[in-house]
């Protein structure tokens, strides 16, 4: 199996690279973002409750995350792996993604970070948010809330993993491709 993080700052490019990284290496997807907007549509009652604390950019509790997650490892134990994309998202998170893949005889490999400048965050979702109709894309007051969870909360994640010598990052600002072949690299290197 291979297990791993894609990690970074909302605005990052972690959905662009993890579309092509599980095209290449046909691992499963699991973003929590994508799981919660879901939710949403669907109108369930996770789903209403995420979609407050979502739309003013705040985290959603670790347990309702931590839960989804659970699910999905359950649902896909066949796959060659897995990418995790928008979790962990705060140490507890992380802790509890390891108990979880523990019980599965499995762990994570490695942990990419996508280093991309405060700026150029905000630019990419304002032009995000003219096309996704994603509340919390929209106004520039809301990606900055989104940004002080991430410095705050989830930015210790990677202390997290460079403890466990699990934590590579790599420049998320340049061509697509690039990136995706720097990460590539490191991918290859774990096997
Ligand atoms: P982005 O790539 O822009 O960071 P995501 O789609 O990953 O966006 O997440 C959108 C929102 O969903 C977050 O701002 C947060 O409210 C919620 N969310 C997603 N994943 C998590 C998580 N692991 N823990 C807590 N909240 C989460």
């Amino acid at each position: 199996m291979l297990n791993i993080v894609l990690f970074g700052p909302p605005g990052a490019g972690k959905g662009t690279q993890s579309q092509k990284l599980i095209d290449k290496y046909q691992l499963k997807h699991l973003s929590t973002g994508d799981m919660l907007r879901s939710e949403i549509a669907h109108q369930t009652e996770l789903g209403l409750k995420a979609k407050e604390l979502m739309d003013a950019g705040l985290l959603v509790p670790d347990e309702v995350v931590i839960g989804m997650i659970d699910n999905q490892l359950n649902a896909n134990k066949e796959s060659k792996g897995f990418i995790f994309d928008g979790f962990p998202r705060t140490v507890a998170q992380a802790q509890a993604l390891d108990t979880l893949l523990s019980n599965h005889l499995t762990s994570i490999h490695l942990m990419l970070a996508l280093t991309v400048t405060e700026e150029e965050l905000v630019k990419r979702l304002l032009i995000r948010g003219e096309s996704s109709g994603r509340a919390d894309d929209q106004d520039e007051a809301k990606i900055r809330v989104r940004v002080n969870e991430y410095n705050t909360k989830t930015a210790q994640v990677a202390t997290y993993y460079e403890g466990q010598g699990k934590f590579k990052a790599i420049d998320g600002i340049g061509d697509i491709d690039e990136i995706f072949s720097a990460l590539c690299t490191e991918i290859e290197q774990v096997g």
